[in-house]
């Protein structure tokens, strides 16, 4: 059964998933950590908990979701797995972003309809682009559950003004990637809470008349 573990760091508040099973095998999703004190954090309850950290995944790469992953590569030796759709955004965006970190290059690239496998789970990767060129989202059929980054919040959409952002295909982008998916499907956002995809067929007013 999967385990969520739910950090938020850094300034921009940004979700930093830890997921694990019952063969300790863990997976994070948008490493943000930024301060010592979060990194420590982060690797403590690794730790304390016997974790076997296989691999960092990234929703989209900006600045608030990738300020861990220098730490992550550094004491784990896991370089991110990600969409080279937001690699020119980063170039750009580590340049101008207001706290300074080291971009960390992919291992691998990740595509629509990949599976990514840890333990006895696995996260199919859907291409949900629109708040970046390369956003991407993880969902795991068995436990019922999808995390979006920041092209689905509850009762909120990702915001397309950034570098490569684009209105119509973020919803097309959900409309297509993510409201298909069973009523009953936990959303886990890039920020703030998670909700659940009936939640937000009836009630994100972004998406009402889709
Ligand atoms: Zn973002």
């Amino acid at each position: 059964m999967l385990q969520i573990k739910v950090f938020v760091f850094n300034p921009v508040m940004v979700n930093t998933y830890l997921l694990y099973d019952e063969t300790k095998e863990a997976t994070i999703i948008d490493c943000g950590a930024s301060t010592a004190a979060e990194k420590a954090q982060l690797s403590g309850f690794i730790k304390s908990n016997g974790l076997i950290l296989k691999q960092l995944l990234n929703t989209h790469l900006h600045f608030d979701h990738v300020l861990g992953n220098h730490f992550v590569y550094a004491n784990y030796g896991l370089k991110p797995k990600y969409n080279s759709g937001d690699e020119l955004m980063q170039q750009s965006m580590s340049r101008i972003s207001p706290i300074r970190y080291d971009p960390v290059l992919a291992g691998d690239y990740l595509n629509e309809n990949d599976e990514i496998s840890f333990g006895n789970t696995t996260l199919k990767v859907f291409q949900t682009s629109g708040h970046s060129p390369g956003s991407l989202s993880f969902y795991s059929e068995k436990d019922g559950c999808v995390f979006t980054g920041d092209a689905l919040f509850h009762l909120d959409i990702g915001r397309t003004d950034l570098w490569g952002g684009n209105y119509s295909e973020l919803i097309t982008s959900i409309r297509e990637k993510l409201l298909t998916l069973p009523g009953e499907t936990v959303v886990y956002p890039g920020h703030e809470e998670p909700s659940t995809i009936e939640e937000e067929k009836l009630n994100n007013p972004h998406l009402r008349r889709l």
